[in-house]
Protein backbone atom coordinates (compact mmCIF):
# COMPACT_ATOMS: atom_id res chain seq x y z
CA UNK A 1 0.00 0.00 0.00
CA UNK A 2 1.31 3.35 -0.97
CA UNK A 3 0.97 6.39 1.62
CA UNK A 4 -2.24 8.04 -0.36
CA UNK A 5 -3.92 4.58 0.42
CA UNK A 6 -3.15 4.30 3.68
CA UNK A 7 -4.23 8.00 4.51
CA UNK A 8 -7.39 6.68 3.21
CA UNK A 9 -7.55 3.78 4.95
CA UNK A 10 -6.77 5.36 8.25
CA UNK A 11 -9.66 8.37 7.41
CA UNK A 12 -11.97 5.14 6.44
CA UNK A 13 -12.50 5.89 3.11
CA UNK A 14 -13.63 2.81 1.04
CA UNK A 15 -11.42 2.15 -1.40
CA UNK A 16 -12.78 0.59 -4.94
CA UNK A 17 -10.45 -0.33 -7.72
CA UNK A 18 -10.85 2.88 -9.69
CA UNK A 19 -10.45 5.10 -6.69
CA UNK A 20 -6.97 2.85 -5.44
CA UNK A 21 -5.82 3.46 -9.36
CA UNK A 22 -6.20 7.27 -8.96
CA UNK A 23 -4.67 7.11 -5.51
CA UNK A 24 -1.17 5.13 -6.88
CA UNK A 25 -0.88 7.79 -9.80
CA UNK A 26 -1.27 10.75 -7.50
CA UNK A 27 1.36 9.16 -5.40
CA UNK A 28 3.33 8.67 -8.25
CA UNK A 29 2.95 12.15 -9.13
CA UNK A 30 5.83 14.32 -8.44
CA UNK A 31 4.04 17.47 -10.39
CA UNK A 32 1.15 18.76 -9.99
CA UNK A 33 -1.42 17.15 -12.62
CA UNK A 34 -4.77 18.35 -12.84
CA UNK A 35 -7.73 16.18 -13.47
CA UNK A 36 -7.23 15.90 -17.16
CA UNK A 37 -3.62 14.82 -16.71
CA UNK A 38 -4.34 12.46 -13.80
CA UNK A 39 -6.94 11.08 -15.88
CA UNK A 40 -4.52 9.98 -18.69
CA UNK A 41 -2.29 8.50 -16.39
CA UNK A 42 -4.78 6.70 -14.64
CA UNK A 43 -6.30 5.25 -17.93
CA UNK A 44 -2.84 4.30 -18.83
CA UNK A 45 -3.62 1.62 -15.60
CA UNK A 46 -7.06 1.56 -16.36
CA UNK A 47 -8.67 2.30 -19.82
CA UNK A 48 -12.22 2.16 -18.11
CA UNK A 49 -11.72 5.15 -15.46
CA UNK A 50 -13.84 8.02 -17.42
CA UNK A 51 -12.51 11.59 -16.62
CA UNK A 52 -15.94 11.95 -14.70
CA UNK A 53 -14.64 9.80 -11.97
CA UNK A 54 -11.29 11.37 -11.71
CA UNK A 55 -13.25 14.08 -11.34
CA UNK A 56 -15.46 12.60 -8.39
CA UNK A 57 -12.53 11.31 -7.11
CA UNK A 58 -10.26 13.53 -6.64
CA UNK A 59 -13.03 16.03 -5.07
CA UNK A 60 -13.32 13.20 -2.45
CA UNK A 61 -10.20 12.73 -1.45
CA UNK A 62 -9.99 16.48 -1.24
CA UNK A 63 -13.07 16.39 1.24
CA UNK A 64 -11.20 13.83 3.21
CA UNK A 65 -8.15 16.10 3.43
CA UNK A 66 -5.73 13.76 1.77
CA UNK A 67 -5.17 15.87 -1.08
CA UNK A 68 -5.21 19.58 -1.80
CA UNK A 69 -5.76 21.38 -4.70
CA UNK A 70 -4.07 24.19 -6.30
CA UNK A 71 -4.77 26.92 -8.25
CA UNK A 72 -1.95 28.34 -10.17
CA UNK A 73 -3.31 31.23 -12.02
CA UNK A 74 -4.85 29.26 -15.16
CA UNK A 75 -7.70 28.20 -14.06
CA UNK A 76 -7.26 24.68 -13.53
CA UNK A 77 -7.28 23.08 -10.18
CA UNK A 78 -3.72 21.06 -9.64
CA UNK A 79 -3.71 18.08 -7.16
CA UNK A 80 -1.03 16.84 -4.50
CA UNK A 81 -1.09 14.56 -1.66
CA UNK A 82 -0.84 16.69 1.20
CA UNK A 83 2.90 17.03 2.00
CA UNK A 84 4.64 15.21 5.36
CA UNK A 85 6.23 19.06 5.31
CA UNK A 86 5.34 21.93 4.48
CA UNK A 87 6.14 23.90 1.00
CA UNK A 88 5.33 26.89 -0.79
CA UNK A 89 5.27 26.83 -4.65
CA UNK A 90 7.22 29.23 -6.96
CA UNK A 91 5.45 29.08 -10.60
CA UNK A 92 7.08 29.51 -14.08
CA UNK A 93 4.45 31.61 -15.44
CA UNK A 94 6.19 31.16 -19.26
CA UNK A 95 6.41 27.23 -18.89
CA UNK A 96 3.86 26.64 -16.20
CA UNK A 97 6.81 24.54 -14.25
CA UNK A 98 5.91 24.64 -10.86
CA UNK A 99 9.28 24.58 -8.16
CA UNK A 100 8.43 23.82 -4.88
CA UNK A 101 10.32 25.74 -2.19
CA UNK A 102 10.43 25.90 1.66
CA UNK A 103 12.15 29.76 3.47
CA UNK A 104 12.44 29.49 7.00
CA UNK A 105 12.29 33.39 7.01
CA UNK A 106 9.27 33.03 5.01
CA UNK A 107 7.64 30.99 7.57
CA UNK A 108 8.81 33.47 10.44
CA UNK A 109 7.61 36.16 8.56
CA UNK A 110 4.04 34.92 7.78
CA UNK A 111 4.30 34.36 11.84
CA UNK A 112 5.28 37.84 13.05
CA UNK A 113 2.57 39.77 10.93
CA UNK A 114 -0.27 37.62 11.65
CA UNK A 115 0.95 37.97 15.74
CA UNK A 116 1.66 42.15 14.92
CA UNK A 117 -2.75 41.29 13.53
CA UNK A 118 -3.19 39.82 17.30
CA UNK A 119 -3.46 36.48 15.31
CA UNK A 120 -1.60 33.04 15.96
CA UNK A 121 -0.79 31.55 12.49
CA UNK A 122 -2.70 28.46 11.52
CA UNK A 123 -2.23 27.63 7.78
CA UNK A 124 -0.80 30.07 5.00
CA UNK A 125 -0.79 29.17 0.81
CA UNK A 126 1.97 31.20 -0.66
CA UNK A 127 2.84 31.30 -4.05
CA UNK A 128 4.89 33.56 -6.41
CA UNK A 129 4.41 33.92 -9.62
CA UNK A 130 7.93 34.41 -11.76
CA UNK A 131 9.38 34.16 -15.23
CA UNK A 132 13.20 33.07 -15.78
CA UNK A 133 16.28 35.37 -15.09
CA UNK A 134 17.27 35.89 -18.68
CA UNK A 135 20.70 37.37 -19.27
CA UNK A 136 19.21 39.57 -22.25
CA UNK A 137 17.22 41.43 -18.95
CA UNK A 138 20.41 42.25 -16.96
CA UNK A 139 22.41 44.57 -19.89
ZN1 LIG B 1 3.57 21.10 -4.10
Amino acid sequence: MDRLEKLCAEKGLRMTEQRRVIARVLSGSDDHPDAEELHKRANAVDKNISLATVYRTVKLFEEYGIIESHDFGDGRARYEEVPDEHHDHLIDVKSGKVIEFHNEEIERLQEEVARAHGYRLVDHRLELYAVPIDDKDHD
